[in-house]
């Protein structure tokens, strides 16, 4: 038996929340991450030991040639993390359980708990202690453009990292797949269209980002990256007609084949 249990990861990107960046801090250098971690016995929660920091420069190194392959994109310029720990974060950046990304082309930095066990993430095969939803923020907005819609800024994100929130299966905390999550939201018979997602602005978190996942994936699968990056930084109201002139269909169109595609999920 799958226990869920929802350990919720709130990733508050478009939040205004200014991060208090105030030290100390063990500044650690990678080749494309500068890693902010606070020194051993900082608080009373754990601080990322010398194998922990490095097994998370790591990672984000891997996070950014990932990003990168799937976007066509080529972000070779470092990226500033800031990790707090547990018991400080939820005063300093909002959150304890996740992070967000600056939303500054020029400050590319993203503010995150440091969460001592790494979660397993189904999508890329391992594990994994921040996962690539808050670099694919940083990527796009210094390559595709600035992030002016949920639809895009979010979709992004969560069609690339494929996950949002964690759950027990088997003792083992790992991260909810996107395409698991669609289906469960489809018996629950909220399902959404992409017209919705577009439009609707009070769809909550839960609902629409594994929904925007999974329909910007498809977006990216069916029509190419390139072409869908070339929408990224619309204003809302520009997207159904650039969506038209680029991919050769009309939003309407694309959203009847996609709901019929869901329907063979
Ligand atoms: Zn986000």
């Amino acid at each position: 038996m799958r226990q869920t249990i929802l350990l919720l990861i709130l990733f508050l990107t478009l939040s205004s929340w200014k991060a208090d960046t105030s030290g100390p801090w063990i500044i650690t250098k990678g080749e494309k991450i500068v890693l902010y971690s606070r020194p051993l016995g900082y608080s009373k929660a754990e601080s990322p030991d010398s194998i922990a920091i490095q097994t998370i420069i790591q990672e984000q190194k891997y996070v950014i040639d990932y990003i990168n392959k799937r976007l066509n994109t080529n972000l070779d310029s470092k990226v500033k993390i800031y990790l707090y720990n547990q018991d400080e974060a939820k005063e300093k950046i909002g959150t304890n359980s996740g992070g967000f990304a600056s939303l500054n082309k020029f400050k590319r930095h993203i503010y995150f708990t440091f969460h001592s066990k790494p979660y397993l993430n189904t999508v890329l095969n391992k594990y994994d202690y921040m996962g690539v939803h808050e670099m694919v923020h940083i990527i796009t907005i210094n390559q595709l453009g600035n992030l002016r819609t949920r639809f895009f800024g979010e979709g992004y994100s969560n069609a690339i990292d494929g996950n949002y929130g964690c759950e027990n299966v088997n003792g083992i905390l790992t991260r909810r797949r996107n395409d698991s999550t669609l289906i469960k939201i489809r018996e629950n018979g909220k399902l959404l269209k992409p017209s919705d997602l577009l439009y609707n602005d009070s769809v909550p978190e839960s609902l629409f980002y594994p929904q925007i996942g999974c329909l910007i994936n498809w977006m990216f699968e069916k029509y190419g990256v390139d072409k869908i990056n070339l929408l990224y930084d619309l204003k809302r109201d520009k997207i159904e007609a650039e969506f038209k002139k680029v991919t050769g269909v009309s939003f309407a169109y694309m959203e009847n084949e996609y709901m019929e595609y869901l329907k063979t999920k």
